[in-house]
């Protein structure tokens, strides 16, 4: 491991100042994701500034009646609390899908959504990975593919890979729930404070694949914010993996819906394991808000959203399967959450 200077700052804004003052500074929270790319020389930072004392371990009711969940809350707290088990279960489900329960004890509301792809070339540095190294190439086309993207990505020409070329996923359960809950991002960076909706919190690769999001170097997530979102009541998240526990998706969908007199009245949908960033699936959203809600609206409603996928062949059989697998499991999401009268 390269050695690096640790910093204990005495509160946020001096941890913002220690970050942004040196390129190769980068903060800590649970380390559980951190301190893995430490060992294995995949992130190489000269200052570690932990952070995960500093910024706020509650879980508060906000004004509007939504949720503010520090960015110190624990995947563990978060899970279990009673607000967001009864309001927002399609998180408590998403969390409690990811990891262990070990994990969960350290891993922070803070750290969960910027953990990096666990592709397994950005892990390994003796392969080319453009997100680790930019311009290296990517490993992954032509590769193992199981667990690589399937939309938003357009399909790789013969040849040599392009500097932007990535078909990672983005990995975590959390972000899901939170790009389909409306979840809302707030940051304190070297300019001030701002808000961020969280579903442009990811980004594509698009130019960059270096950049998992849209946050500047320096800038510290302090608190992610629910919206009151009664929906959210009858909502669900279903994780389908390799193995039943302790495992990444291969796809996941996190959906709520509201269901009256047979037709959607409204439904938020964001679909993982299959893009760069957790998906928000609007296209389905669209086709459903006023549709009757039925078997056959929800299977048009996943053929429009998943009109655009473009599979990944691959050393392992490629990731086709995925294309009909989400939409199954997302027809199968929709179908639990619809009310029996319906
Ligand atoms: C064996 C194993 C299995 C796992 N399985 C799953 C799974 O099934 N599903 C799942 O979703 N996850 C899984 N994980 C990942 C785990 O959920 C993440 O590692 C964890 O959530 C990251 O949170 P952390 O607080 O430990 O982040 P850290 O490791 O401390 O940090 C992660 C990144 O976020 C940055 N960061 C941290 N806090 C902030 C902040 N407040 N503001 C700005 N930047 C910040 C750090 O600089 C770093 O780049 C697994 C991990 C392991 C090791």
């Amino acid at each position: 491991m390269k050695p690096f200077a640790f910093a204990r700052p005495a509160d946020v804004a001096e941890a913002v100042r220690t970050v942004a003052a040196d390129p190769a500074a980068v903060f800590l929270a649970g380390g559980t994701n951190l301190v893995d790319h430490l060992k294995l020389g995949v992130a190489t930072p000269d200052v570690v500034v932990d952070v995960r004392r500093l910024t706020s371990r509650e879980i508060a009711d906000t004004a509007d009646g939504g949720l503010r969940m520090g960015a110190a809350v624990t995947n563990s707290e978060l899970a279990a609390d009673r607000r967001v088990r009864e309001r927002y279960p399609v998180l408590a489900q998403a969390l409690l899908a990811g990891a262990s329960g070990q994990l969960r004890n350290a891993a922070t509301t803070g750290g969960n959504p910027l953990q990096r792809t666990r592709c397994v070339y950005f892990s390994d540095v003796t392969t080319p990975c453009n997100k680790r190294e930019p311009g290296s190439g990517c490993s992954a086309i032509g590769g193992y593919t199981r667990y690589h993207a399937v939309l938003g990505v357009p399909p790789t020409p013969p040849g040599p890979t392009a500097p932007d070329t990535c078909i990672a996923t983005h990995p975590s359960d959390m972000a899901v729930a939170l790009a389909a809950l409306d979840a809302q991002v707030q940051v304190l960076g070297p300019h001030g404070e701002r808000t961020i909706p969280f579903v442009e919190l990811h980004r594509l690769p698009d130019g960059d694949p270096s950049r998992d999001t849209v946050l500047e170097h320096g800038d510290l997530i302090t608190a992610i914010d629910l919206p009151a979102l009664p929906l959210a009541v009858n909502s669900q998240y279903r994780k389908v993996r390799d193995r039943a526990s302790y495992a990444f998706a291969l796809v996941s969908v996190a959906a709520a819906l509201e269901v009256a007199d047979g037709v959607v009245r409204d439904v938020r949908i964001a679909l993982g394991g299959v893009a760069h960033k957790p998906w928000r699936a609007t296209a389905a959203e669209e086709a459903l808000r006023g549709a009757p809600a039925t078997e056959e609206s929800y299977r048009a409603a996943a053929a429009a959203e998943l009109a655009g996928a473009v599979p990944q062949p691959g050393i392992d059989d490629g990731n086709a399967f995925k294309i009909p697998l989400v939409g199954r499991t997302l027809i199968a999401v929709l179908r639990d959450l619809t009310p029996s009268e319906a």
